[in-house]
């Protein structure tokens, strides 16, 4: 315990230098300063179109096959952070009309306004659910512990806890490191996991110059452990998996939809 608390006293001094930059809006306008405004415009409507929420980057090897994928959520449009990413050469990242139901998103099982993310779910190995340990890296204040403890009643798979210093218990159980970082890019939170790789390994980061909002920031944790479970949007406010920016009265938590389609993605029965 002595370390944490020294973990935490010298996270708590960076977080405090983090919170003090400048906000994502004024950064955000500086890297959109070059857009025409029919650009913008068309960007709106392709928004409007396909419910674009996210964006997803997907890294291949030499041959082409799929080895990482990165889902954001954007705080904003997401054709903005797709226009920040490819300003700093990120290559990979999904046009938004290819992003839809049974495509990078959105698969079945769908229950109600919740959906399960495509090709991704843990591997059972020797376990009735699945075992997921949220290894927590981010400094005091970041809600991981609640937003574990809210995934942890989900059925189908077990979600835990654990700081990082603990490690990864191995045998079979899985790990999901979660990390606090700063980023000047528009995004709240991504999850990264390898496609297809029910072993892992998978990533959370969560950025710390956008969650100054206790809100957004439970909410956000909340939303990319969901993803880290194996889990796609949900287009209602009652759900911790819509995606953006908060509004009055959406949930900071999942919804019952979500931990059914848990239940289904993971079927064996539970212990
Ligand atoms: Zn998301």
């Amino acid at each position: 315990m002595i370390n944490r608390r020294a973990v935490i006293a010298t996270a708590l001094s960076l977080f405090a230098v983090t919170v003090c930059v400048t906000p994502w809006g004024a950064a955000a306008a500086a890297a959109a300063g070059t857009a025409t405004s029919s650009v913008a415009v068309q960007a709106a409507a392709t928004e409007a179109a396909s419910g674009d929420d996210e964006v997803v980057v997907v890294q291949r090897n030499a041959v082409g096959a799929v080895t990482k994928v990165t889902r954001y959520e954007p705080a904003g449009s997401a054709e903005k952070l797709r226009a920040e990413l490819r300003a700093r050469g990120v290559t990979g990242i999904v046009p938004a009309g290819e992003m839809g139901p049974n495509k990078i998103q959105a698969c079945a099982p769908f229950v109600g306004t919740a959906a399960a993310w495509c090709s991704h779910a843990w591997a059972y190995n020797q376990f009735n659910d699945p075992q997921v340990y949220f290894l927590d890296h981010t400094p005091a204040g970041y809600p991981v512990t609640d937003a574990v403890a809210d995934w942890y009643q989900s059925p189908g798979i077990d979600s835990y806890y654990r700081w990082h210093t603990q490690g990864c218990p191995g045998n079979g159980r899985h790990c999901v490191h979660v990390y606090a970082v700063n980023s000047p890019l528009s995004w709240y939170g991504q999850t990264s996991w390898a496609a297809n790789a029910p072993q892992g390994p998978a990533k959370v980061e969560l950025n710390t110059r956008l969650l100054g909002n206790a809100t957004q920031r439970r909410k956000t944790t909340c939303h990319e452990l969901g993803h880290a479970l194996g889990l796609d949007h949900n287009s209602s406010t009652n759900s911790c998996l819509k995606s953006g920016t908060v509004g009055a009265g959406w949930s900071v938590r999942p919804s019952g939809d979500d931990f059914q389609v848990l239940n289904q993605l993971y079927p064996k029965p539970g212990t």
